[in-house]
Order: C-alpha cells, then structure tokens, then sequence
C-alpha cells in the first residue's frame, strides 16, 4: 500500500485542480491520498468527485497555527484528518485566517508596490484563482515580472523568505488541537522538525500538544534531514504518536513528486479508526 497524507491542490497552493490531483495521484499508484489544501475544505467536493475507483481519498486541511508562549510567536503548520467541514467553531476559524492571510498578501504586495515592484493585488488573487491566498501566489506575481525565475527563488531572503515577509494572524496552537479534536478529526503535527523552513517548537511544546490531543508526527518529509527523521521517531515512540510520511505535494510549485513520502499502513489506520468527522472515502 502507498500512502501520501499531504498534498495541495488549487483550493489552496498546489497547482494541480482537486480533479487533477486524485487523478494523477492513481496514475502514480497511489493507493490512499490525503487532499490537505491551507486553511480549507474547498477542494473536497470536487476530489471526491473525480476519485478514481481504487483511490482512498482521506479529507483533510493543513492549518495554520502558531505558538505564541514565545515572541516572537513560532508558526506550525497542523494536518487535520478527517473532520467536520460544517463544524462551526472550526468553520469560523478557518475563514478567519483566510481571511488574515488576504490581508497579509494585500500589506506584501504594497510593500512590494512601495519599493517599485510593479505587481497588483487583483493580478494576486487572479494567480489564487479563489483559493486559499499564500505566498506562492505573490511569487507568481514577481515571476510574471521578471524579477525571478522560479518559486523557490522567489522565497530568497532578499524577497518572500525574508525582506517580504510578514507574520499572519495564524490560530494558537492548542486552540487547533481542540477545534480539529472537537469536529472529530485527527490532528498531526507537519514537519516539526523542519529547521530548514524556520525557527522549530522545543520538543517540550510536542509533549504539551500530546497531552491536549495531538495523535501524529510527520517524519518523512522532504525538509527533514535524516537525523530531523530519526529524532521525530524517537519523539513519537516515546509520546505513543503516530508517525506519518507524505511528499507534501504542491504541483509545480515544488519539485517534489506525489508519493515521495510514504505513511506506513498501520499508521494510517490508526488515523482512520480515530477519526469520527466524515468518512474515508474508498
Ligand atoms: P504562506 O502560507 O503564505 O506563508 O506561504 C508558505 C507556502 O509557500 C508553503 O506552504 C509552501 O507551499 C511555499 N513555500 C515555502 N517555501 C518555499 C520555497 N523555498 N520554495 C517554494 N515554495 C515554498
Ligand atoms: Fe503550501
Ligand atoms: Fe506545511
Ligand atoms: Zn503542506
């Protein structure tokens, strides 16, 4: 069995459409996959649409949190498997923070207007097309106007990594945990180690988030190191976690393939047997 837990589609950062993402999540051989947009659940009806027969199809989101018991706050990002889209506390915080993330794009883009940089907003949220606003969006922006080649190069210190980077008002981490608990989903700490992408938590804000309901870890994860992995393992092993694997698949706004990184089956069904909010669909 191949089992992908993380993936983007267009409902948020990804560039292939919901449609597009079952589909070739098949063609790969993918067995389950999980659709876990930013900050939504829009791409869900239209994936379990377009499912292949033979394709599980597990619902999910990422969410964007932050732990603000330091400052600055560090932000995390939380898997949320197999919850209640229509649960209206977790409703209202999603559309929040989709919300604080326009309002985020909107402030990057002026500042980026104010040192010359010819992009707009509208040309933005055209690139979002309706989905969740990230910053891969403005890089689109700033790849149109010739400024960089790539996505990643439009994450570079002097632009969106760092000069052009502004914090956005993400959920307090263990008011996700409850929410994403409250509506019946699994919750899954993503890249937690990924030391890479940022300042990381201190693994005694893991034991913590174990202790308020967290269930998982993601370990394999391309922007883990070897040794980041090994560490999450142990981690999980010790808080009686389980520990998850996934290509975190953004089409081509990343090079990394569907199915890069695998959830071991056992792991995946203890998600399935725990979650109460919607069904798998297989
Ligand atoms: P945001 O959610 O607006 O803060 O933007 C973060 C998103 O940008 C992540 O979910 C990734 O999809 C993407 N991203 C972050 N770093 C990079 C990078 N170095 N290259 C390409 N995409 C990236
Ligand atoms: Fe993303
Ligand atoms: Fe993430
Ligand atoms: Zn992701």
């Amino acid at each position: 069995m191949r089992i992908d837990l993380h993936t983007h589609s267009t409902a948020s950062d990804g560039t292939l459409t919901p449609a597009e993402l079952v589909t070739a999540a098949a063609q790969t051989g993918l067995d389950v996959l999980a659709i876990t947009d930013h900050d939504t659940t829009a791409g869900w009806a239209p994936a379990a649409a377009a499912r292949p027969a033979g394709l599980a199809l597990v619902r999910g989101a990422e969410l964007s949190c932050r732990w603000y018991g330091v400052t600055p706050a560090i932000p995390l990002h939380l898997l949320a498997y197999l919850f209640d889209p229509t649960e209206p506390e977790l409703v209202a915080e999603l559309a929040r923070v989709r919300r604080a993330r326009e309002q985020r794009g909107e402030r990057i883009v002026d500042r980026l207007r104010a040192d010359g940089v010819d992009i707009t907003w509208d040309e933005v949220l055209g690139y979002a097309g309706g989905g969740t606003v990230g910053r891969p969006h403005i890089a689109q922006a700033l790849i149109r106007a010739g400024l960089v080649a790539t996505t990643s190069a439009a994450f570079a210190p002097q632009w969106l990594g760092e000069r052009y980077r502004l914090p956005k008002e993400d959920t307090d981490v263990f008011t996700a945990v409850r929410l994403v608990r409250g509506a019946g989903g699994v919750p899954v700490f993503a890249h937690p180690r990924a030391t890479r992408r940022g300042t990381i938590v201190p693994d005694s804000l893991i034991v913590e988030m174990a202790a308020a309901g967290l269930f998982g870890l993601e370990a394999d994860h391309e922007d883990h190191s070897p040794q980041e992995r090994a560490h999450v393992r142990r981690l999980a092993g010790e808080l009686g976690l389980v520990v998850t694997g996934s290509s975190d698949f953004h089409g081509t706004h990343k090079s990394v393939r569907l199915g890069a990184h695998t959830t071991a089956p056992d792991a995946y069904e203890r998600i399935v047997i725990a979650a109460t909010g919607v069904p798998l669909l297989h």
